[in-house]
């Protein structure tokens, strides 16, 4: 085992010591802010467990657009303590923690009248420049002409705009970066399950003192110790809440809604940000894709239940048909997802209107709720979580350090980039191949690759034609905590996301490689392709309803409630 991987021994061991220990820190919830919150804990020298009940990332934080930015749109609400905080939350990603992880990306704002608009929106660029100029990362905003604005967006109509400002925010793979979070959380000694829920809290009198679990995989129950619990559940905040018998923040989900086009649909280098009704529509280079989204409606079913309805995905065509020269067809939609914001509730505003800026509680005596915020902030929100929880105390704990620790994989990450020719000669795979294992996996490539020493057909692509290697689907099972198709296929690597079949083409291949790594027999393999098939069409199924309530209602379904 390495320091930081998250295979099945160290599951297993991990399992033991959440029955067995006493922790200072229990978790609850593997997305961004749970693993955020474990990482900044155990770093302190604190005795942390974490428990989460599907996979790492599978809530909000596999979901997002994918961006890490100070949010032009906050500039505009006047929020500039949150646009400060996250540019630099940008900057120290970009240059420090995570330079493998993510990395710049140009951006065109369209502007649609004459004069005054170019003055204003340049103006908010200038601050959007200075606010983060500290340590930067990326180059300042330029103005481009009509007739420069039409060069860079070819295949958009001329007429839908009169000119453009190219200014550069950061974009990641969220899933992927959650879990290098996870592991680095890992290298500092946190204990972490994922398919571990939490089912009820602990009391020692009025005190919660830890929570009841549920080993998903083992099928048994177990109680975890812990001085201090931290709900970082994202939309599901209320229900943990709910049995401590006081539920002292509000959440309202808001669903956020995107689809994915193939790259070569416009010839542009740069992504655009447009302004809509409510809020802003983006079009992103990612991978080989371009993700665009995404829509912002109150949710009223259930956190587990989330899906995209017709109704969403129309429109996303209307919003992208405004632009396009040639209006963009259904059928061309490669991939579709849907997430919820868990913002933190302001009776009567809508929620587009509401804070991204986070909220931190003590729900009850020694319960400790995290939410808002934003997947940009999210080591601020550890922090601050952390701090609160960690009052009182004994030894009294050190101040945050996550500022100064980077995420596994960037050390030496650029050593490797600078040998890339020579590793794809080393291993007889393609340059553009080495590339994207190091922006993937940083300097952990080379443990994806070691694999293929001995078994050279995984350095195969996964599904004969996926951007992906076998071994990166074994890689998954045996260091990556993956324990289901689901898992690799659409968090270790992302197929299911932008792969028209949505990953059918590698389902029993995938069972295979993962099936003996985590030793599973022939019946939990045939099981596994089965329910990886059931929500592939549980999805397709929702996507054509109508109304939310019926694609809710088919997803539903699909989970057995
Ligand atoms: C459409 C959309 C686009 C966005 N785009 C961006 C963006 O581009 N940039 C940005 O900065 N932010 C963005 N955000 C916001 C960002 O994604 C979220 O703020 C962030 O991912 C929330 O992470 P979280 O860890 O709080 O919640 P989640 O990721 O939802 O994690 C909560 C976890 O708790 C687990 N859980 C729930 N109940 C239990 C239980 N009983 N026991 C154990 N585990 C449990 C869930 O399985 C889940 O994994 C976007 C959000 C949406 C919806």
């Amino acid at each position: 085992m390495s320091t930081s991987d998250l295979g099945p021994d160290y599951r297993s061991a991990s399992l033991q010591r959440l029955s067995q220990e006493q922790f200072d820190i229990a978790v609850i919830g593997g997305g961004i802010t749970g693993v955020g919150a474990a990482l900044d804990a155990a770093s302190r020298g604190l005795r942390v467990a974490l428990i989460e009940g599907s996979d790492f990332a599978a809530g909000t934080s596999s979901k997002s657009t994918k961006l890490i930015h100070g949010g032009l749109r906050y500039l505009e609400m006047l929020d500039f303590r949150l646009v400060q905080e996250a540019l630099s939350e940008r900057s120290l990603m970009l240059q420090s923690l995570c330079p493998h992880l993510v990395r710049p990306v140009p951006f065109l704002y369209p502007l649609t009248h004459h004069m005054w608009e170019r003055a204003y929106v340049g103006l908010g660029m200038l601050l959007y420049d200075t606010i983060g100029s500290g340590r930067r990362g990326v180059p300042f905003h330029t103005h481009l002409s009509h007739t420069s604005a039409i060069r860079a967006m070819p295949d958009f109509r001329p007429t839908a705009f009169k000119g453009a400002i190219r200014f550069f925010d950061a974009q990641m793979d969220d899933a992927r970066h959650t879990l290098m979070v996870a592991r680095t959380a890992r290298a500092n000694g946190a204990a972490l399950v994922n398919h571990a829920r939490a089912t009820g809290l602990l009391r020692d009198g009025a005190r919660v003192s830890g929570v009841r679990v549920r080993d998903c995989i083992g099928r048994r129950e177990f109680d975890l110790r812990a001085h201090r619990v931290i709900n970082a559940t994202g939309p599901w905040t209320e229900q943990v809440q709910q049995w401590s018998g006081s539920v002292k923040l509000k959440v309202r989900p808001a669903k956020g809604v995107h689809f994915l086009l193939p790259r070569d649909r416009f010839k542009m280098r740069d992504a655009v940000i447009a302004r809509t009704e409510k809020s802003m529509f983006f079009i992103v280079p990612w991978g080989d894709s371009w993700l665009l989204g995404d829509t912002d409606t109150e949710w009223h079913f259930g956190a587990d239940e989330v899906s995209a309805s017709s109704g969403d995905i129309d429109y996303l065509l209307s919003k992208i048909n405004g632009l396009a020269a040639h209006p963009v067809e259904r059928s061309e939609i490669t991939g579709v997802f849907a997430g919820l914001r868990p913002l933190v509730d302001a009776p009567g505003a809508s929620t587009a209107a509401l804070s991204r800026e986070h909220t931190v509680v003590e729900s009850a005596p020694g319960l400790f709720s995290i939410g808002g915020g934003k997947y940009t902030t999210y080591r601020i929100m550890a922090r601050d979580v952390v701090d609160l929880a960690s009052k009182g105390l004994r030894p009294t704990p050190a101040k945050s350090r996550t500022e100064t620790i980077p995420i596994v994989g960037a050390e030496q990450y650029f050593a490797g980039w600078e040998a890339r020719g020579e590793i794809a000669l080393q291993y007889g795979i393609t340059v553009e191949t080495v590339t994207r294992l190091l922006r993937r996996y940083g300097s952990l490539y080379s443990e994806v690759l070691q694999q293929a020493r001995s078994s050279p057909e995984l350095l195969q692509p996964l599904g004969g034609s996926y951007p992906y290697l076998r071994a990166e689907a074994l890689y998954a099972a045996t260091h990556e905590g993956a324990r289901t198709l689901s898992d690799v296929l659409s968090r270790r690597v992302r197929v299911h996301l932008h792969a028209r079949d949505r990953g059918e083409a590698a389902v029993e291949d995938v069972a295979r490689l993962v099936g003996d790594a985590l030793g599973w027999t022939e019946v939990e393999r045939s099981r596994q392709a089965e329910e990886y098939r059931q929500h592939i069409l549980a999805e397709r199924d929702a996507e054509r309803q109508e109304s939310e309530q019926a694609a809710a209602a088919r997803v539903r379904s699909s989970l057995g409630v």
